[in-house]
């Protein structure tokens, strides 16, 4: 998943960088409104961190314009600013959560996670597929019961082409969720990881679409 960082006090910000990272997001960070609206327009991610006092754009009037424009993307707002009327505020200006600081880094990756299941439309906190299960809170994928090791970006890619089954995802769609602007990509990564995936939870989990992508199918 690619999420966007916006936040501009350093220390919090390589905290969380270093956080999501950690568990498994592609993280790009920025540390001021116009740089967040730059990123916006220019790539697709799955989920937006956002802060509210920026040192250019406030973070609320950011965000109003952006859903003025059609910008989807789930935001969390991480403010100091805690009074009613301030949450009241920020969940009427667009957000889709708001969390307080200071804050648990624990309790912000359960949040991203359940906006994650809401936007894919999908309220349980289990993916299941035959006899797969994945779970994103712990990163652990079973088959038939029996867990099966998976590198972090194999976890990814797993997840992503899992929550939107049935679609056929590009690779360079697939390129872009798993990888932030701090990674060099080889060409052939997504096909490696995919060769592993095949390798682990068998050849018919995912199926190539010549000359699209990969698609992951839904139950017939
Ligand atoms: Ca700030």
């Amino acid at each position: 998943m690619r999420v966007l960082l916006v936040e501009d006090d350093r220390l919090l910000g390589d905290g969380i960088h270093a956080g999501l990272s950690q568990d498994g997001y592609a993280v790009d960070w920025v540390q001021d409104g116009r740089s967040a609206e730059h990123a916006l327009r220019a790539e697709n991610y799955q989920l937006a961190v956002l802060d509210l006092g920026l040192p250019d754009i406030d973070g609320l009037e950011l965000l109003k314009g952006q859903r003025a424009r059609g910008m989807s993307v789930p935001v969390l707002i991480l403010t100091a600013r805690d009074t009613v009327q301030d949450r009241v505020a920020g969940l009427d200006s667009g957000a889709d959560d708001y969390l307080v600081k200071p804050f648990d880094l624990d309790e912000l990756l359960a949040r991203l996670r359940a906006l994650q299941r809401r936007s894919g439309g999908n309220a349980l906190p289990l993916l299941l597929h035959g006899d797969l299960r994945l779970d994103p809170a712990s990163h652990e994928v079973y088959k038939d019961g029996v867990r099966v090791d998976l590198s972090s970006r194999e976890f990814a890619l797993l997840h992503q082409l899992l929550s939107q089954r049935g679609r056929v995802q590009s690779r360079r769609h697939i390129e872009e969720t798993l990888y932030s602007w701090d990674n060099e990509i080889e060409s052939n990564t997504v096909e490696v990881h995919i060769h592993h995936l095949r390798r682990k939870l068998g050849k018919s989990l995912i199926r190539t679409i010549r000359g699209v992508g990969y698609v992951i199918d839904l139950p017939s």
